[in-house]
């Protein structure tokens, strides 16, 4: 029988009768014939409960401890929604990750799946059971519980349905699909009836979190078709494929916003030989991920150096950067935190030149001052204040006319 893999976000599981509701839906899913692998989140606010429990007690949450108390959420919902399918009937077995066995590395905070062991799941779907699995956690070879990063339910869903070969990973959340920005700072956003992993892959890790990026990863390096829908209202939702449709392409398909940087520059270093690793090597060594980079053209033998990264490693990060400058003799250190990104996406970005000319051209007709600047093949990201984020996104929605797609 065909095996389908359902994820239900946080919002869909957020109340017990929101988890009567899936109970009941899934009912129906298996009624029509499907054999059903379901994955669940933490119910709505409950990771970051969690999270705010943890910063009461330490400085630095993190690690081993701070994922055992993490998983806890996801195991909430794979118990209640047990006894809602046990209730009308039907017959359901929940697991958390290390029960299945999710084996993940052992980054801790944010593992990476590496194999998963599907007996037990094809044994209760040969029972005709409902199987329920925790999303977001695994174990790793020693047996300690992992998580692998917010958002990360997407992520064991589409690992799951590679494992087990499923016909489709579903994601339900609280939109009916992928849009072609954040339905929520655009109300005119549209519904896209189809997006690439390419494209996908860009809107994940530019910020839009419908998907973890992951998750948009791992379905692609294993054909797994991926489709989100919406939990509350019927709808084909937005199917992700591999395939550029025939259509004709949009110039742009969608705008992802990332709220959370900052950047650092460094005045006055050496302009020599090696000063990008003098300056980005102490930061890597700390874990801390950079994004954009970029060296200005020297002058009288010195450059200034400007990057960004997230918001959070921040104050370590100018920590980092004042101590290198001691060590270059650098003139000076500066940065901002209040600055978000904005980029637009699309494959149609390839054939078509201009595209960054009408992007610059409608910002600065708002007035919107761009500070940085990156570009690939299909996308392209400025670095502007945080307070033009909404007025940024709206006004390039309307200049790329996504409204009416
Ligand atoms: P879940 O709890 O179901 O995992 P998330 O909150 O992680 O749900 O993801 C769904 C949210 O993603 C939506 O409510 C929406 O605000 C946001 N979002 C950001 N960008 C987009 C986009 N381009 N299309 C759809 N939703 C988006
Ligand atoms: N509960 C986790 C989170 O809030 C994982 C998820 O919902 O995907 O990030
Ligand atoms: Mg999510």
């Amino acid at each position: 029988m065909a095996i389908i893999v359902q994820k239900f976000g946080g919002t869909s599981v957020g109340t017990v009768d929101r988890i009567k509701e899936v109970a009941k839906k899934l009912i129906q899913f298996q009624q029509q014939g499907h054999d059903l692998v379901v994955v669940v989140s933490a119910m709505s606010g409950e990771t970051n409960r969690l999270v705010g429990l943890a910063n009461e007690l330490n400085d630095n949450p993190q690690g081993r401890e701070l994922d055992v108390l993490l998983s806890t959420g996801e195991q909430i919902t794979i118990a209640l929604l047990c006894m809602a399918l046990e209730q009308q009937g039907v017959h359901a077995n929940s697991y958390t990750g290390s029960q299945v066995r999710i084996l993940t590395d052992n980054t801790h905070n944010k593992a990476r799946i590496m194999e998963i062991d599907d007996d037990k799941i094809r044994a209760d779907l040969a029972k005709g059971h409902i199987v329920v699995v925790a999303g977001f956690q695994g174990c790793d070879e020693s047996g300690n519980i992992t998580t692998l990063g917010r958002g990360g339910s997407d992520t064991t869903a589409v690992a799951l349905a590679a494992a087990l070969k499923a016909d489709e990973c579903q994601i339900y959340t609280d939109v009916d699909g992928v849009y072609t920005t954040d339905p929520r700072v655009v109300p005119e956003a549209q519904r896209l009836d189809e997006i690439t992993f390419e494209e996908m892959l860009e809107m994940a890790s530019l910020g839009a979190k419908v998907l973890q990026i992951r998750s948009v990863e791992f379905a692609s390096k294993y054909n797994v078709p991926l489709r989100v829908l919406s939990s509350f209202k019927d709808g084909g939702g937005t199917l992700i494929t591999t395939e550029e449709t025939e259509m004709e392409q949009a110039l742009i398909s969608g705008i992802a916003f990332n709220r959370d940087e900052a950047k650092l520059t460094i005045l006055g270093v050496p302009d020599s030989p090696g000063i990008a690793t003098q300056i980005l090597g102490p930061i890597a060594k700390q874990n801390i991920e950079v994004d954009m980079i970029i060296q200005n053209t020297g002058h009288d033998g010195t450059t200034d150096f400007t990057f960004t990264v997230h918001r959070n490693d921040y104050p370590n990060a100018m920590a980092i950067m004042e101590a290198t400058a001691d060590e270059l003799g650098a003139r000076e250190v500066n940065g901002d935190d209040k600055i978000t990104k904005i980029s637009i996406v699309g494959v149609g970005m390839r054939s078509h030149a201009g595209i960054a000319n009408i992007m610059f051209e409608s910002l600065a007709s708002e007035g919107i001052n761009i500070s940085m600047i990156s570009t690939s093949e299909i996308k392209i990201s400025v670095v502007v204040d945080q307070k033009y984020l909404e007025l940024g996104v709206r006004t390039l929605h309307k200049a790329f006319e996504l409204e009416q797609k």
